[in-house]
């Protein structure tokens, strides 16, 4: 994995949380994911955050309100699926939609940036489609998607996985 033009970094199970929806007011970062994201910045990595918050469209939380959250967080800028999974929008992941966002927005190579997300399904799924590189964290539905849910994404390989974001980063920067 050579130095990425960009990190993504899925919220829910990965940054912190349940896995489940949880308003920007109430988030709480996992207690390492915040050196991770200092990492990050510390060595001038872009970062994006990409999720997948379908609460928005009933009303639940507000599209500002995450990406104030993110702005805080230190995030370069936020990508977010609003809609409902039943829209049949192009950016709800595992459609690949919100990396093909930042890459316009940002002129990036998708091949030449890594995501690192908990949902094999959702999170790898969309990286593999544009041949981003794949890293799946065993926090949140992380270990779930090593076994009990391993069907769901079994054409795809992640690159590497890491234990939590804090040493998916590291192993992005050894191998970088
Ligand atoms: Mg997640
Ligand atoms: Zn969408």
């Amino acid at each position: 994995m050579r130095r990425p033009q960009a990190v993504f970094v899925d919220r829910d199970g990965t940054i912190g949380g349940s896995g489940h929806f949880v308003h920007p007011r109430d988030f709480t970062p996992y207690p390492r994911s915040l050196e991770a994201l200092k990492t990050l910045r510390k060595w001038g990595i872009t970062m994006f955050a990409f999720t997948n918050q379908h609460r928005i469209c009933r009303g639940e939380a507000t599209v500002q309100e995450f990406r104030e959250e993110f702005r805080i967080l230190g995030f370069d800028d936020a990508f977010i699926c609003p809609h409902d999974p039943l829209d049949g929008c192009a950016c709800h992941k595992p459609h690949p939609g919100l990396l093909w966002q930042a890459a316009q927005k940002h002129h990036l190579d998708l091949t030449q940036c890594v995501v690192i997300g908990d949902v094999g399904a959702t999170d790898m799924l969309a990286a593999h489609a544009v041949g981003a590189a794949k890293v799946l964290v065993r926090t949140g539905w992380g270990e779930s998607s090593l076994g009990l849910y391993r069907h769901t994404w079994e054409a795809v390989q992640p690159d590497m996985v890491a234990m939590d974001l804090l040493e998916a980063v590291h192993g992005i920067m050894e191998s970088g």
